[in-house]
């Protein structure tokens, strides 16, 4: 029998709320996106505020939408985080009132584990390399020993903050890597800026400063832009190589909100033709924080047997996704699980 579960978001810029069904259908995907003011990042209290505004219609649109009926639901997943701690309080309080209000368990996600099990099941990847390049990470992961690995990170910011930050600098509203990938695309001129990989490691911030001054200096935005990617998704692209070299695994599934970048994925995709991998980005509808990831992962760990009760429905401002126990994949590999 089919059943249903619902994903709440709230980790940092985005309030969503998904049902999918246990047979890994997303059957409806709602968002409602808070933006800082131009110039500004976000405002943690801002944006909490926006969540608190938007969240009871962001919910009952995600069950009409769906076309399920609340009751019918199983359990409640919710981003217990990491993220913004007035944001993610508000999602912890919207799923504890729906936990009650249904009498249905809880079921407390990862956001960064929520990104890649989705990515999982749209692309169809099975043991997959995974690059997780979003606002709040940038990773390299494989699966072993029960858990997400990371091979390889950023040292400093993540690829999201360093587009975001630079745009605030340019006086734009965060989130803004879609209108710096936009920018990028009317320039092909080329400015040297810093490059720095560390094996399997990035560093972005001495990218960023260089990026800045060019801009105070009155280099063209485009062509910082384009500058700006060219180098970062270099980087990006070098140390993703080495991993895949490292590991030999033939899939590379592509998560987290700045996997929508098509020069990204034009990169990507080179190195994947030279390694015999699949390259498998994770659709852009889906690339960026929303409650599909939370209810599709939420009924993974649910189904492994892993709920609590409202009382025990708390928020962690930080942390990392390689504390999380993975038992699914560890029952569907049990020879990967021992790594
Ligand atoms: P997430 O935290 O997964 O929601 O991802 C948000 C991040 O993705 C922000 O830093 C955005 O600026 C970035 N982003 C969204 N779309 C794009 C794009 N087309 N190109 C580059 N970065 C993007
Ligand atoms: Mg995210």
């Amino acid at each position: 029998m089919t059943g249903y579960f619902v994903g709440i978001e709230s980790t940092a810029h985005t309030f969503s709320s998904s049902v999918v069904s246990s047979s890994g259908k997303v059957l409806s995907n709602i968002k409602s996106v808070y933006r800082a003011e131009e110039g500004h990042g976000i405002h943690p209290f801002k944006a909490a505020e926006h969540h608190r505004m938007n969240a009871v219609s962001v919910v009952l649109s995600s069950f009409k939408e769906a076309s399920v009926e609340p009751r019918v639901v199983e359990a409640i997943g919710y981003s217990m985080g990491p993220g913004l701690g007035p944001c993610l309080r508000v999602g912890a309080v919207v799923a504890r009132t729906l936990s009650l209000a249904l009498d249905r368990p809880l079921v407390p996600v990862n956001h960064a584990v929520g990104h890649i099990e989705l990515g999982c099941l749209l692309t169809g990847a099975k043991d997959p390399l995974v690059l997780l390049v979003s606002g709040g990470h940038t990773m390299l992961l494989q699966f072993s020993s029960s858990r997400w690995r990371v091979i390889g990170e950023t040292l400093d910011i993540t690829l999201g903050q360093l587009l975001d930050q630079f745009g605030r600098h340019a006086g734009l509203s965060s989130p803004c890597g879609s209108i710096i990938e936009e920018a990028a695309s009317r320039s092909s001129k080329y400015i040297q800026l810093p490059y720095s990989v560390k094996g399997n490691d990035v560093s972005f911030s001495g990218l960023l400063t260089e990026a800045k001054k060019l801009y105070d200096m009155g280099e063209r935005f485009e062509d910082i832009c384009f500058s700006l990617q060219e180098t970062a998704f270099a980087m990006i692209a070098e140390a993703t190589e080495r991993a895949l070299a490292l590991t030999e695994k033939k899939e590379l599934l592509v998560v987290g909100g700045v996997a929508a970048n098509r020069r990204l994925s034009e990169m990507l995709k080179t190195i994947c033709v030279r390694h015999g991998a699949s390259f498998l980005p994770v659709p852009p509808e889906y690339s960026g924080d929303c409650g599909a990831q939370i209810a599709w992962t939420a009924y993974l760990h649910y189904t492994s047997g892993f709920s609590v009760d409202a009382s025990e429905a708390t928020v962690r401002q930080s942390w990392r996704l390689d504390s999380v126990d993975i038992p699914w994949r560890s029952q569907a590999n049990p020879e990967r699980s021992r790594g």
